[in-house]
């Protein structure tokens, strides 16, 4: 370890992805003698760790960086050094353009390089600045340090785990391909070999996540490429580890064998997030999705067969160019269709350097801003009524952490909606079965099952049929 402890504050932008990043990127300095702390102020080294997805995500961290000068002045002014990093997809987009609009910047590194982090903080101290946007060749993955047992049990009974990285589909509105390069997927030894890390701490739950996590191909032992239900399978064998998820999906990528995980493997949780952007034919064509909202709603028919009680949630973009009313109107009626428990929806943003940012016919934002208004309110409507249906059902919680109120524990349901119930602290990082007697606005509200009143059992029996 080098010289005293020292504070580090990570700040996530954007996606699941960057979560988890920024998660290795503190297991990578923690040998180097820093510790997480929650509070900016208290921090010697700053890192972004920022999205470039949308243009108001790019703007944040500009925002964002202006405090955080602030704080490296007021800091500076008693005599302490606070090193400014910024890391992710606007570090890999913009590189240098970054410290030429925010001086305070001291690293830039793009999301392959994070293993490099003490090298550039090295760098740093001695030049004034470094700066490393590479897609380098050696495996990132293989120089991060694992997380101690300590650490996993502080971020909890659910974890996440890159299984595959970058994009080769080139949809017409997204910068991914270019800030995360090509598609790589990670061999299943190393994969299995973190999730027993986890397992051994104390995890339960795993989010096997990627760009395009259904499109993994990594390799085996048997030297084959492995297709993402092969390695679900194999993980599901792990003991202890009771959940699987894994986020995001392409539609293309849902093959036969990993729509049949979902009707035999019990582990493999009953919620999918599946992306489908627009209902409508035409812009699916012109966002270069390449499927069809046949394709698409032939997919559910298939999830459903092999698991009736699957809910799925979804990513929409409105206002795409060229998206007429009606184009819009097809995306309602999927929306009916699905009945989709849950969806991020956004305007469209235009991104430099994406085919979209060029089309002709770009939508006024005024139109973006009314049918994203809709749009939300068919997704509330069927999560409200998706939520209702769960009144008086029994469902498996994963206990996350203490609640609002004295003697209240929050956690997931299968179909990941938060629920909170009176429960002892003894079941954090458990599974126990609760009883769901109110909806909230934003979680269900439950009693343990072995606690539920008679007459409650019985309508939740009568209710299940179970
Ligand atoms: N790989 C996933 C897929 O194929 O759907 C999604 C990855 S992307 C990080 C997450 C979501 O951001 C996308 O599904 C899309 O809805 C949204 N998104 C991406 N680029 C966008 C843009 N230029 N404007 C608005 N939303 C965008
Ligand atoms: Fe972006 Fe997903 Fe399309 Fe890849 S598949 S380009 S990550 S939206």
């Amino acid at each position: 370890m080098n010289g005293s402890r020292k504070q580090l504050y990570v700040k996530s932008f954007g996606c699941q992805m960057n979560v988890y990043d920024s998660r290795r990127m503190a297991d990578t300095l923690a040998p180097e003698g820093y510790s997480e702390t929650l509070s900016p102020e208290d921090a010697d080294l700053v890192i972004l760790n920022t999205c470039h997805i949308r243009d108001k995500a790019a703007e944040k961290v500009y925002s964002e960086l202006g405090r955080v000068r602030r704080l490296k002045q007021a800091a500076a002014a008693r005599g302490r050094r606070v090193v400014v990093a910024v890391a992710g997809c606007v570090a890999q987009a913009e590189g240098e353009e970054i410290i030429r609009r925010q001086p305070a910047v001291d690293v830039v590194v793009g999301p392959q390089s994070y293993h490099r982090l003490p090298k550039l903080l090295e760098e740093a101290a001695r030049d004034g600045k470094a700066i490393d946007t590479e897609f380098p060749v050696d495996d990132k993955f293989d120089h991060l340090a694992a997380p101690s047992a300590a650490a996993i049990r502080a971020r909890g009974a659910s974890a996440f785990v890159t299984v595959q990285e970058g994009c080769d589909k080139f949809c017409t509105f997204c910068v991914v391909p270019y800030t995360r390069g090509t598609e790589i997927s990670r061999p299943v030894r190393k994969i299995v070999d973190e999730v027993e890390h986890l397992a051994a701490a104390g995890v339960r739950e795993i989010s096997l996540i990627g760009q395009n996590v259904n499109a993994y191909h990594g390799e085996a032992l048997d030297r084959r490429p492995w297709s993402l239900a092969q390695l679900l399978r194999r993980i599901a064998e792990i003991g202890g580890i009771d959940r699987l998820r894994y986020t995001t999906s392409h539609p293309c990528d849902m093959s036969e064998d990993l729509i049949a995980a979902h009707g035999d493997l019990p582990e493999l949780m009953p919620q999918l997030h599946l992306p489908v952007q627009s209902g409508s034919d035409r812009v699916l064509a012109a966002m270069n999705r390449r499927h069809s909202r046949a394709d698409y709603l032939d997919i559910v028919r298939r999830l459903r067969a092999v698991r009736p009680d699957l809910a799925l949630t979804s990513d929409f973009i409105v206002g795409f160019p060229g998206e007429t009313a009606s184009d819009f109107d097809a995306t309602l009626d999927l929306i009916e269709q699905v009945g989709f428990c849950g969806a991020f929806s956004f305007k469209y943003s235009p991104r430099p350097g994406t085919p979209g940012a060029e089309m002709a016919d770009q939508i006024d934002e005024d139109i973006k801003s009314e049918r994203l208004q809709r749009l939300q309110a068919a997704i509330e409507r069927h999560q409200a009524a998706f939520n209702r249906s769960c009144l008086h059902r029994r469902v498996d919680v994963l206990f996350e952490r203490p609640g609002r109120h004295p003697g209240q524990l929050v956690g997931r349901s299968p179909y990941l909606q938060p629920v909170q119930a009176t429960a002892p602290a003894t079941l954090i990082g458990e599974i126990a079965a609760v009883t769901i007697v109110e909806i909230g606005s934003n979680s269900l509200f439950g009693t343990l099952a072995s606690q539920t009143p008679a007459c409650a059992q019985a309508r939740d029996f009568l209710a299940t049929g179970a």
